[in-house]
């Protein structure tokens, strides 16, 4: 295929509708048809990524495996396409900012007056071109964050326009919006969505496809209605419904024909309708895994979004052991030695969630003393790691004292430690390890028994690191290094033999699990814990 597509993913009415999803799964639909196909979000936020910012105002910070720290729609889109993504994926109004200004500095405007427009727009439609341009992608899907009347979301809502003009059949535009139910007249409202498609209109973008988010099912009459209020195709109203889980939407948007609509609005051949053989198969077996397998997630944050992709490659694992992931968040700041037994003790598994700083760590110990002498199938990740070696170390080893230097910067017994070439870095952004290392595993352990190879590459995001003085000790009384980086010889998983399953991973597998390739540890964490 000649020239690449770009389809555009705004959102209106409310935040939280589901673009990434909408995104996730017109990528899905196209790539079963055989094209190639990335996804990109374009937040319209300051900060120059989401490393920054904490989950409460933003969720989970996802990894990419060029070591960016990006927006967590970034794991819907390689959960469902099975595609790496970059740091050219997720672009926020800061890094356009900062790559104009910089460009102003070096002298690149020749005396002009940086403006918006064209100089910001610009810089915005680079990028949103730059995907394809370089990779010759058949379809780049580009979602904006934020909703329509955002003053943040304007200049790129201003670049849609300009760039449908410019690419003419080339683009196509899919706006999401919410119906909402009145209970009290039994009825759903179109309004919502003709205002948001007015402002859409009033910045100049003619949407072609409206993708309505309803907790009740859409008559043909509403769909006439909102086709003849917004300028759109009746056939091109979609209604997107409430599903039992994500993985269906793709299901419910082919049932509708929305990729057939994107064929036609871009010219392209409309051929047979893909079957999505194994993706059928997969939610076959999720539908029909109605056993509970509890699992017990420590962490300090009690929302969802804050642990999004542990939740998803959990859920993935249960399904491919035929259960279903009952997850029970457990908030490590209410943790202690009276109340752990109540609640750790109904869990067939445990995992200790990655973290930063020293809020809810103790906690975490208290878990984890809990878990390890009781046997509990237990999968430390990053921070969680960190802990089962400062607990092993502070009441096997008999180092009261021990900890992470994060936490406690002068104890003798700094088992996790900061590296010699990082103490010199004083800014909190970008200095982490940080995108995927090679770790090579040791035969004979329960990790290389789980990933089936001795050679793997998983994501980082942290600053310290095991000690490695202290690694014969850890492996004389009982805790193995098992994993090492061939270059640096880090420590990047321990685990304890004599237990059912106790390990624990520097790096977050839970970034490269997928819905067509569930990653093997939380595989191999889930079936020890259904053992349980
Ligand atoms: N705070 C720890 C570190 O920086 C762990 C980070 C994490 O869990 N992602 O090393």
């Amino acid at each position: 295929m000649a020239e690449t597509k770009y389809i555009f993913v705004t959102g209106g009415v409310a935040s939280s509708l589901g673009k990434g999803i909408i995104s996730s799964s017109i990528g899905k639909l196209l790539q079963a048809r055989g094209y190639s196909v990335t996804i990109q979000k374009f937040d319209p936020y300051i900060n120059i990524d989401p490393g920054t910012l904490n989950p409460y105002e933003h969720g989970e910070c996802y990894v990419t495996v060029d070591g960016h720290e990006a927006d967590l729609d970034l794991g819907h889109y390689e959960r469902f396409l099975g595609i790496q993504t970059t740091k050219a994926n997720n672009i926020t109004t800061g890094r356009i900012y900062k790559s104009v200004i910089d460009k102003e500095r070096r002298g690149d405007y020749l005396g002009k007056t940086i403006q918006i427009i064209p100089h910001i727009t610009d810089e915005i439609k680079r990028n949103v071109k730059l995907l394809g341009n370089k990779y010759k992608y058949d379809f780049v899907i580009t979602e904006i964050g934020g909703t329509v009347g955002d003053i943040e979301s304007l200049p790129y809502l201003e670049s849609i326009r300009q760039l449908k003009w410019e690419l003419g059949r080339n683009a196509v535009c899919v706006h999401l919006t919410y119906v909402p139910y009145l209970a009290a007249a039994g009825e759903l409202k179109t309004k919502p969505t003709q205002h948001s498609v007015k402002e859409l209109q009033s910045v100049g973008i003619q949407p072609d496809i409206l993708v309505l988010r309803t907790e009740h099912d859409l008559s043909l009459n509403l769909r006439k209605k909102v086709a003849l209020f917004c300028n759109v195709d009746e056939t091109a109203v979609i209604q997107s419904k409430d599903q039992p889980t994500i993985y269906e939407v793709p299901l419910r948007m082919q049932e509708q024909h929305l990729d057939e609509i994107i064929l036609r609005k871009v010219g392209l051949p409309v051929g047979e309708t893909p079957a999505l053989g194994p993706w059928r198969d997969f939610l076959d077996r999720r539908h029909r895994a109605t056993e509970a397998v509890h699992i017990g997630l420590v962490g300090k944050y009690d929302l969802q979004d804050a642990y999004k992709s542990i939740l998803e490659a959990l859920s993935q694992a249960a399904t491919y052991n035929d259960r279903k992931a009952d997850i029970h968040f457990i908030n490590s700041e209410k943790l202690n030695e009276q109340n752990v037994e109540e609640q750790l003790s109904p869990m067939d598994g445990v995992i200790i969630c990655p973290g930063f700083g020293q809020r809810g760590i103790e906690g975490k110990f208290v878990a984890l003393k809990y878990c390890r002498t009781h046997n509990v199938p237990t999968f430390g990740i990053c921070l969680g790691m960190q802990c089962m070696a400062i607990e092993f170390a502070r009441n096997v080893l008999g180092y009261a004292d021990a900890n992470s230097r994060e936490m406690d910067e002068k104890t003798p017994h700094n088992v996790i430690d900061i590296m010699e070439e990082q103490k010199s870095i004083t800014h909190m952004g970008g200095t982490m390890r940080l995108g995927a290392y090679e770790c090579i595993l040791k035969p004979g352990s329960r990790a290389m028994e789980a990933y089936q190879t001795d050679h793997i590459q998983e994501r980082h995001r942290h600053r310290y690191e095991f000690n490695n003085d202290f690694k014969a000790e850890f492996e004389k009384a009982g805790m193995n290094c098992v994993g090492l980086n061939p270059e640096s010889d880090l420590v990047e998983i321990i685990e304890i033999p004599t237990l059912k399953w106790y390990i624990g991973t520097q790096f977050h597998p839970e970034y490269s699990s997928t819905v067509l390739k569930p990653h093997p540890l939380f595989l191999s964490f889930v079936k020890a814990a259904i053992a349980q």
